[in-house]
């Protein structure tokens, strides 16, 4: 009897043939339902409200978090990252990557079910249109219904909230890359730059579309994480999942044979409240983002019934088969995760905790690398260029360290000014007698030191060129 209950449920896992797919052609009106997982979404998407706020905090006058382009900096609070620390950015990028492969591996589509910002955005849109227009069934029934006073008022309503939501998204966006107190002024005078305003129309169009009418269409079809995650779990990996082995054969509560029944009572429920329109009891489908509705749901109808709770539950494949979970340290995928993951932690804390105040280059003039004077003295030319990432101009005393015989050709050359954010290229002459120098090239160490904060040097190895 379970040998053959097992055979069902590897039919059911690997027949895809069991998922139905809604290609559009209607619109899944999901009933909201109170519960553990509905919380942990609001939870979730309470993060998300954040975002539209951050853009306002201000740190020593200036936004606290700016992508600022044209100066190619980013601020957050009191750490500028400038293109020279853009290594870090590669490392953040290796680590959310990671991130997502192991809460995957370990758990599905968490991502999908409570972080992603298409789910969370219409799990926004339903929740007004629920609000507005009312349950499931109602909804539908107002959808049925011919264009009148209170549909059109209504929708209106709806259509107007679902807008406001896309703008402000829209502008949320754009003022993480200017001043958000200017961009809000243009906009309103609109004397906003174009850019600005073909980012705002795009990003609108977008939550408008993607979150009022194409929902989990967007899921079905446009993400390639939905394509992609199947690569990423296995048999330990947990995901609701409905017991097979506990639940069939399904039937209504009440009628013949009901006691030989399963506890499943059919009532669909699961199916109601998922808002991709799966049905869990056919097995694990490319549809399910694993937001855990349908637990909720069917937890409540257990209540009912005076059944366990967990009828669907979030399980591995292997635990389902009645086989131990193995530890997460046992599990390669899982640790070889974690190793990247750590890695890419360390470098960027080494990164952040290492980022120079002074950030120097120097160059030596190819064009001509020496210049033999009329008193017999050779000359080099070099470029220093310095970037000051410091809130404050800087001024610098410029030595080298070389063999005896090669100097800093004037007074003038020995001190510099950096200003605050800015690269100036100045130039720097040294100077030497031909005959203190035995190689063609010598080497020489170009040192800059802070006159205001000693603690502010940076040094740059460099050579000096004497030709034949
Ligand atoms: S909610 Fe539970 S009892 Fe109802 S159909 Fe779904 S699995 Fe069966
Ligand atoms: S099947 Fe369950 S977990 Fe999957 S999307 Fe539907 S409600 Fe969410």
């Amino acid at each position: 009897m379970a040998e053959n209950k097992h055979h069902e449920i590897e039919s059911l896992y690997n027949d895809s043939q069991h998922w139905h797919v809604n290609a559009g052609d209607e619109t899944i009106h999901a009933k909201r339902m109170a519960g553990r997982f509905r919380n942990y979404k609001w939870y979730a998407s309470t993060l998300y409200l954040l975002l539209f706020i951050l853009p306002y905090f201000r740190w020593e006058g200036s936004q606290a978090i700016l992508f600022d382009i044209p100066h190619r900096q980013f601020h957050f609070w009191a750490l500028t990252i400038w293109p020279q620390d853009i290594w870090m950015l590669a490392l953040v990028l290796i680590l959310l990557a990671i991130t997502l492969f192991a809460v995957t591996a370990i758990a599905g589509r968490i991502w999908c079910g409570y972080f992603c910002f298409q789910t969370i955005w219409v799990d926004w849109f339903t929740w007004i249109e629920d609000k507005i227009e009312g349950n499931p069934i109602q909804r539908r029934k107002l959808d049925s219904a011919p264009w009148a006073g209170k549909k059109i008022r209504l929708k209106l309503l709806k259509h107007s909230l679902w807008i406001l939501i896309s703008i402000l998204t829209g502008v949320t966006f754009v003022a993480y890359f200017t001043d958000v107190y200017g961009l809000w002024y243009s906009y309103l005078t609109m004397d906003a730059p174009l850019t600005a305003w073909v980012v705002l129309g795009t990003l609108f169009l977008f939550t408008y579309v993607f979150a009022g009418f194409m929902r989990e269409q967007v899921c079905f079809w446009l993400c390639p994480y939905a394509r992609i995650q199947s690569v990423m779990v296995d048999k330990d990996t947990e995901m609701p999942t409905y017991d097979i082995l506990r639940g069939e054969p399904r039937g209504k509560l009440r009628g013949k044979d009901s006691n030989e029944r399963g506890d499943c009572i059919d009532c669909r429920l699961c199916v109601g409240v998922c808002p991709t329109g799966v049905d869990i009891r056919e097995g694990m489908s490319e549809g399910c983002i694993t937001c855990g509705m349908c637990i909720d749901a069917c937890d409540s109808i257990m209540d009912k019934v005076d059944r366990p709770r967990g009828l669907i539950r979030y399980a591995s494949r292997k635990e389902m088969d009645g086989k131990p979970l193995p530890p997460l340290f046992k599990r390669p995928r899982v640790v070889t995760y974690a190793i990247i993951l750590l890695l890419s932690m360390l470098g960027i804390i080494y990164g952040l905790t290492h980022i120079p105040p002074v950030e120097l280059s120097v160059v030596h003039e190819r064009q001509p690398l020496f210049i033999q004077m009329r008193d017999g003295n050779i000359k080099n030319k070099y470029t220093i260029k310095a970037v000051n990432k410091t809130p404050t101009d800087l001024h610098m005393r410029i030595s080298i360290e070389t063999v005896q015989g090669i100097s800093i050709a004037t007074d003038k050359d020995k001190t510099a000014v950096l200003k605050s954010g800015k690269i100036i290229p100045f130039n720097v002459f040294l100077i030497a007698r031909p005959e203190a120098l035995k190689e063609k090239q010598t080497p020489v160490r170009f040192i800059l030191e802070s006159i205001e904060s000693p603690t502010i040097r940076i040094e740059y190895e460099s050579v000096f060129i004497r030709g034949r």
